[in-house]
């Protein structure tokens, strides 16, 4: 029976778990966790400097890591989505945007469509080893003149006899400069429209491939970045990842996942440099008092909270549906384009609420917020996002 004192005693304190996730992935979250604090998070400065090193690939595939929803079959756990989604909670711990970006790219974008299209030889040749961290995978789909407009690369690949002979360039490659191969979009036929575009899996050591310069960023510092040419590089055409000429509809398969991966880190980033800044807030005095304890910053609190759980909501519902068999499209690209703005907004207010220190290295809330800053452009911009929900209503 309800007494009185249960009903009108708010538990604020309680953190219950949400619906989609089970008593398995709470083990999951405390494994990944764990791991991270312990093994990845005390490098986060280090790498900041040089990127981080390839054992992180090799020492994530011991443990499982990277392959929680892949079937056993290919070295993966058989997990759900969810589980996906609690790694990219788990990184935010490693306080590394760029390594949690570096290990996405490989678990939530490149290898997703060799799982879904890929002939059951290319499985074994690079999903399973990919799983193992024996191979680094990385995207390459924007180009120096498109990004946005996928549409518009101009990446080319001829037939000839066995083989196709790729020519073109992709840029802001994360991964690029590591990793074994690329998930490769080109145009096979300029004048097919959208059925003129296939995917490769291209080995990065192929000659004609040229890793060339290493980009300067304003943040995932951790991450490398790369421009890539294919100058009359040879594949065999049983390189061809899914069909020939559907490469444009299966790399927006593609996004779909990367896009909800990304907000899920999204949310629990900006968790972070909430309860970051909280106990800062609770410590730090001005005017006799913690200046938590103004209502102007309190507000600032409660404002960041109501928008960090909108976004979270959206991602664990959105999460449902695409675990449930549904293809919500407009759902993921209002999550995406929500959680990286609360994200960004919600790193910056930290900044604010750190006053002078907000702004100095040493306490990494400026870090968050540059690392963050590249979630409303990455995966789609703002804008994309907009245009995507706009239009799904038929205008
Ligand atoms: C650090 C980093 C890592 C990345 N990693 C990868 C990766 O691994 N693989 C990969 O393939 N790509 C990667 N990208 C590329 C990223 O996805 C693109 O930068 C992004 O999609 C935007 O494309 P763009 O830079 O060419 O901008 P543009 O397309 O040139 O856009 C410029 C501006 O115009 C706006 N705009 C464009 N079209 C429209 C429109 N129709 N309506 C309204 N506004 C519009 C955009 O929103 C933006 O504000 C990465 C980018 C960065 C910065």
């Amino acid at each position: 029976m309800a007494t009185a004192e249960k009903v009108i005693k708010p538990d604020f304190g309680t953190r219950k778990r949400h619906f989609i996730f089970t008593e398995e992935h709470d083990r999951l979250r405390e494994s990944i966790g764990s791991f991270v604090e312990r093994e990845l998070a005390p490098h986060a400065e280090e790498w900041e400097r040089e990127t981080f090193p390839n054992w992180v690939f090799k020492r994530m595939g011991e443990l499982g890591f990277l392959g929680l929803s892949y079937p056993e079959e290919y070295g993966g756990q058989g997990g759900d989505y969810y589980c996906n989604i609690v790694l990219a909670e788990e990184m935010t711990k490693a306080n590394c945007g760029g390594l949690a970006m570096g290990i996405a790219v490989h678990t939530d974008m490149a290898t997703p469509p060799i799982h879904l299209f890929g002939t059951e030889e290319q499985k074994q040749r690079y999903l399973v080893p990919a799983i193992k961290g024996e191979k680094i995978s990385c995207l390459g789909i924007t180009e120096p003149d498109a990004g946005s407009d996928v549409a518009g690369i101009r990446t080319r690949a001829v037939r000839d006899g066995d083989e196709y002979v790729i020519n073109g360039s992709k840029t802001f490659i994360t991964n690029g400069h590591r990793a074994d191969f690329i998930v490769l979009v080109t145009k096979t036929d300029p004048d097919a429209g959208y059925d003129g575009f296939t995917l490769f899996l291209v080995d990065l050591n192929t000659p004609g491939v040229v890793r060339e310069k290493k980009l300067e960023k304003l943040g995932m510092h951790a991450s490398d970045t790369a421009l890539l040419s294919f100058q009359d590089v040879r594949v065999p055409a049983e390189n061809v990842l899914g069909e020939v000429g559907k490469g444009f509809y299966h790399i927006m398969w593609e996004l779909q996942g990367e896009r909800l991966i990304g907000a899920a880190g999204c949310v629990a980033g900006a968790q972070r440099v909430f309860d970051r800044t909280l106990q800062y807030a609770l410590e730090r005095k001005a005017f006799g008092r913690e200046i938590g304890h103004f209502q102007v910053i309190r507000h600032k609190f409660a404002e960041m909270a109501t928008k960090i759980e909108s976004a979270r909501q959206m991602v664990y519902a959105t999460a449902w549906r695409f675990q449930n068999g549904e293809y919500p499209v407009r759902e993921i690209s209002m999550a995406k384009l929500h959680a990286s703005r609360v994200a960004v907004e919600v790193a910056d207010e930290c900044i604010q609420i750190h006053g002078g220190a907000g702004y100095m290295k040493e306490y990494g809330v400026e870090r968050v917020w540059r690392d963050m800053r590249l979630n409303r452009i990455g995966a789609g911009t703002d804008e994309i996002m907009l245009e995507v929900i706009g239009r799904s209503y038929g205008l």
